[in-house]
């Protein structure tokens, strides 16, 4: 197994992937098959990595992984105390507060690719969470408990 960093050309995600082989990636990616975690498009492609930083140096600049990964909790955080989850209920919500309908609030869910591509038409405001900055959904949370 090899892990690949990906990055989305059309919504700029950037994810890990776990492929078989070099070899089956390159099929795959030919093949259209990989996919962009946040917006379902093919355009992904390897993402340009740094070279590996020893780490027997206590001195040196931060690993931006690590400033990574502590934005992305902050953001997870952020999201999951300001942003109400409204699952598959986000496109109709966000077209409700769109039109006036309901009042403006944050709000984070799941849209169908043909209700991103609707709000799209729409003019109604929605972007795509970066998968690193999606916090575990309420749902899942209350299963574990
Ligand atoms: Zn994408």
């Amino acid at each position: 197994m090899i892990k690949y960093a990906l990055i989305c050309a059309d919504c700029d995600a950037e994810f890990d992937a776990w492929f078989a082989s070099s070899e089956a990636y390159d099929d795959q990616s030919k093949a259209g098959q990989v996919a962009c975690l946040a917006c379902d498009g093919t355009n992904v492609s390897k993402a340009i990595m740094a070279p590996a930083v020893s780490g027997t140096k206590k001195s040196g600049p931060p690993d931006p992984q690590k400033v990574f990964g502590k934005l992305a909790a902050k953001a997870r955080q952020h999201v999951a105390e300001n942003f109400d989850y409204v699952g598959d209920g986000f496109a109709t919500e966000a077209r409700a507060m769109h039109y006036g309908e309901t009042e403006h609030k944050p709000i984070w869910g799941e849209t169908t690719k043909e209700d991103r591509e609707a709000l799209k038409e729409e003019g109604v405001p929605a972007e795509p969470l970066h998968p690193a900055f999606t916090p575990a959904k309420p749902r899942d949370e209350d299963k574990l408990n």
